[in-house]
């Protein structure tokens, strides 16, 4: 995964609200790509990215290849809807899976800086020790927003990490860990199968279909590409 971070240059501002994404203009292609931001609005016009990148991916070779310091990337929007409801106060769970990490850190970044107290988890999937990123955040924005937990998993511990915590899908983690979700709001993002699995485990745990909310980052080959609610 890399961490892209570009500043606006022109406009001066885009609005937008935590968890919402950007399309970004391949250089020297008419394609695009979705992007979540990972940071909140008003930090001097940067964006923050968090991008796995895929063997033979068109922006991932990009990526991976050819960017450097200085270059400039056409953006367009912001848009989505994995935005933090606002006008509830349920408790939450956020079930994120690899890049899926992105939206979920905006949305947290802006509760602990708003001083928003909603009890919140995050049930976050990695495959190795050495996919994980952000740790230091996350385990400051613990102690930053009262009650909130960060719960890492990893399905596929490689031989040399040195791992005490939770092993297995994240799904599976979330159904040995929860044993009911009733009155909880529920944000998911990731890979399409992992939100597909989400959605299921949540519902049996007792969050209502209309309360769980989610982005999927789908492929460009499929359809519907932003998959929110
Ligand atoms: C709303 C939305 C938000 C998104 N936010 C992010 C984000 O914050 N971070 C991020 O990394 N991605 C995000 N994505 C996915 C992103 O837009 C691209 O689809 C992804 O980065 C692949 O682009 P690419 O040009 O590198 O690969 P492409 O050229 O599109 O794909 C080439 C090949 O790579 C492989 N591949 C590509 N994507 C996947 C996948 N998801 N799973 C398995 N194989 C794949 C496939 O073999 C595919 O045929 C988001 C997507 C959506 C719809």
């Amino acid at each position: 995964m890399r961490h892209l971070v570009l500043k606006l240059l022109e406009p001066e501002e885009i609005k937008f609200f935590p968890g919402q994404y950007l399309d970004i203009m391949v250089p020297g292609t008419e394609e695009s790509r979705s992007f979540s931001m990972a940071n909140v609005p008003g930090r001097e016009g940067h964006f923050e990215f968090v991008i796995k990148i895929y063997p033979d991916g068109l922006f991932s070779e990009f990526l991976a290849e050819k960017v450097s310091v200085g270059d400039r990337l056409d953006v367009e929007g912001p848009f989505g809807t994995f935005t933090l409801r606002e006008s509830r106060s349920s408790p939450l769970i956020f079930v994120g899976g690899g890049a899926g990490l992105a939206p979920v850190l905006g949305l947290l970044r802006s509760m602990a800086d708003r001083g928003v107290e909603r009890e919140a988890v995050f049930y976050y999937g990695a495959r190795g020790q050495r996919d994980l990123c952000f740790e230091k955040e996350l385990r400051e924005l613990e102690e930053r927003i009262p009650n909130f937990r960060y719960v890492p998993a990893l399905s596929e511990p490689a031989d040399g990490d040195d791992w005490g915590g939770e092993v297995g899908l994240i799904t599976d983690v979330v159904k040995r860990l929860e044993s009911s979700l009733s009155g909880r709001d529920a944000y998911v993002c990731g890979p399409p199968p992992m939100v597909d699995a989400a959605i299921p485990v949540l519902e049996a745990l007792g969050v209502p279909e209309q309360n769980i909310f989610y982005d999927k980052f789908t492929t460009t080959g499929e359809q519907g590409g932003e998959d929110g609610q």
